[in-house]
């Protein structure tokens, strides 16, 4: 760790640092560069910089050499994760497809759909079953009987299921019905569903809130990860800019980002990102040409009558037509991975 002292800082401002390092069981040693004083701090692996540093008077910044998320960040692991969902894996070079509608509606509604989905090459069916709604008045999702029949549609039409949890008892009830658990955009940041995350015996899909950074999202990743659970796939899925041609911006460069970052895999949601139907094909072929280990798509057999997002569902044709595209863009990806990187 590096403090650096303001131009204006005084001798007494650098010894009262020192002093409060010495608090902390650190040394401190002080140079002088360009005129300003700099404090270079031995940090011990797993210990935590002390919180007040950068109040103390006379202290510009505070410089971390070393990730603030060493279980999520790129030199944690000398692979990238591979993620296992089921018979399914997210990470490793392919682009993995999660499909379905945004809710589950109805048991022989979603097994019709899951068949078309799985042969046209889905390898993941997703379904809500807790929705989190802006509104009250709007379709809350069927709870555990969703879930049961998530389950049970998934292993009929042999498919692994993702579905999200929005609180600890959803997070049980999702864990014993689905392969893959997904904490959501409006959930990223509840920490303590995180850690509960981290305790159970699923991989966790953890999506970007629509207002995080990169380092927050990492952060989010970190909980899951130390509470004991290094089954972790990230989740782009738009952020609020004042972009209002789309329901939100993708933001597409974290792609490549989390790979430069993180060992950990990232799919991308064009459909939450941009909200409508015409948006989705094209933004989730750019995901794949963008690097992303899959895409998390909802399709529904008749969107108008979709009891959510029914704006942003694509059917199961455009399903097909893009499935094709993305297996071609992905064994190209394989051959053209070294000319790229
Ligand atoms: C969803 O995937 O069903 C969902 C609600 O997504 P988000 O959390 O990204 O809004
Ligand atoms: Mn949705």
């Amino acid at each position: 760790m590096l403090i650096v002292m303001r131009p204006d800082g005084t001798s007494a401002d650098l010894d009262a640092v020192l002093r409060h390092l010495e608090c902390h069981g650190l040394a401190g040693s002080a140079r002088t560069v360009s005129g300003c004083h700099v404090v270079a701090v031995d940090l011990p692996a797993g210990v935590p910089a002390p919180g007040a540093i950068d109040a103390l008077p006379g202290v510009e910044r505070v410089v971390l050499l070393r990730p603030r998320h060493p279980r999520a960040a790129r030199g944690a692991r000398p692979e990238r994760t591979v993620v296992e969902v089921g018979g399914a894996r997210v990470g490793g070079g392919g682009v993995t497809v999660l499909a379905g509608p945004c809710a589950v509606e109805g048991e022989d509604a979603l097994e019709a759909l899951a068949v078309r989905l799985r042969d046209a090459g889905a390898d993941v069916l997703r379904g809500g079953a807790f929705k989190p709604r802006s509104s009250p008045y709007a379709f809350q999702g069927l709870g555990v009987r969703g879930l049961e029949i998530l389950g049970r549609v998934g292993r009929r039409v042999g498919l692994p299921v993702v579905t999200e949890a929005i609180d600890e008892a959803s997070l049980e009830a999702a864990a014993e019905h689905a392969d893959l658990v997904q904490i959501g955009a409006r959930n990223m940041q509840n920490y303590a569903l995180l850690k509960r995350a981290g305790r159970i015996p699923r991989p966790v899909l953890l999506k970007r809130g629509m207002s995080a950074t990169l380092e927050d999202l990492l952060l989010s990743a970190e909980y899951v990860l130390d509470a004991g659970n290094p089954r972790v796939v990230l989740c782009e899925r738009g952020i609020r800019t004042f972009s209002d041609h789309s329901r939100y911006t993708l933001d597409l460069a974290i792609v490549p980002a989390v790979h430069e970052r993180s060992h950990l895999p990232i799919l991308v949601d064009p459909s939450h990102a941009t909200g409508l139907r015409a948006r989705v094909v094209p933004m989730a072929l750019a995901a794949a040409a963008a690097g992303a280990d899959g895409v998390l798509l909802e399709v529904h057999p008749d969107p108008p009558s979709a009891l959510s997002d029914a704006r942003q569902a694509i059917v199961p044709e455009e399903f097909a037509a893009l499935t094709e595209v993305l297996r071609s863009l992905a064994a190209l990806r394989a051959t053209s991975r070294e000319a790229l990187t």
